[in-house]
């Protein structure tokens, strides 16, 4: 959740109906003094479970009405298509296709795709970084001189820092993920970015430090 004094800006809306301890992030917000429809503005990474279960609620309201939803319009296509080339066993692509048709048809009149690098509100940036989905994306934040890098997916434990030709069996592009990776640590690199890791451990704050040999992630 960003409040940028002109924009609530959440990035990705959590697990919503995913589990039985999932779909805490609207009474979340509201704990934080956020009211979802105060936020104006949801940017989809990509369109797994759980960064896209909170689009709706369990009766299938929208979960923030008042928002313009953000997506690449790759990972928009892709999980309203046929969805060839999921990975995993049959279990876990009905868990992907359900959560894409419950989460995703309904937002339709709310959405704005974007197909490049690009500023979606003042200082928060779309960085284009394929590979764990067909259409995945990080986000790019500056404010005063300093900048965060939302990582999305693209690295989903501090390993893949160490070790980023080390790929997921959810990565739908193995070489994408990896040459986005590239991208994104240089990227982090060369701003001395915070960076911030979805599935790291908590906070999943953290800095990208190079040695000699690789980089390294080092914890806020
Ligand atoms: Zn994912």
């Amino acid at each position: 959740m960003i409040d940028t004094g002109r924009h609530q800006v959440l990035i990705d809306t959590g697990a919503g109906q995913l589990g039985p301890d999932t779909g805490k992030l609207p009474g979340n917000l509201r704990a934080a003094g956020f009211a979802p429809d105060g936020i104006d503005t949801v940017v989809l990474t990509h369109g797994h479970p759980d960064h896209i279960g909170g689009n709706t609620d369990e009766r299938g309201r929208i979960g923030f009405p008042k928002a313009r939803f953000v997506m690449g319009e790759d990972e928009w296509n892709f999980w309203n298509g046929e969805l060839t080339g999921l990975h995993g066993d049959e279990q876990l692509k009905k868990l992907l296709r359900q959560a894409a048709r419950r989460n995703l048809p309904p937002i339709r009149d709310q959405l704005d795709l974007i197909d490049r690098e690009r500023e979606i509100v003042p200082g928060i940036s779309a960085i284009p970084a394929p590979g764990h989905t067909p259409g995945h994306m990080a986000i790019s934040v500056a404010s005063g001189g300093e900048h965060l890098l939302c990582l999305g997916d693209a690295m989903l434990h501090p390993i893949h820092v160490e070790e980023p030709d080390w790929h997921a069996l959810t990565d739908f592009s193995p070489e994408k993920t990896i040459a986005s990776r590239y991208k994104l640590l240089t990227f982090a690199m060369d701003l001395n970015a915070r960076v911030f890791g979805f599935h790291f451990p908590f906070p999943g704050l953290g800095r990208i430090v190079r040695t000699p040999e690789r980089w390294r992630w080092q914890p806020l």
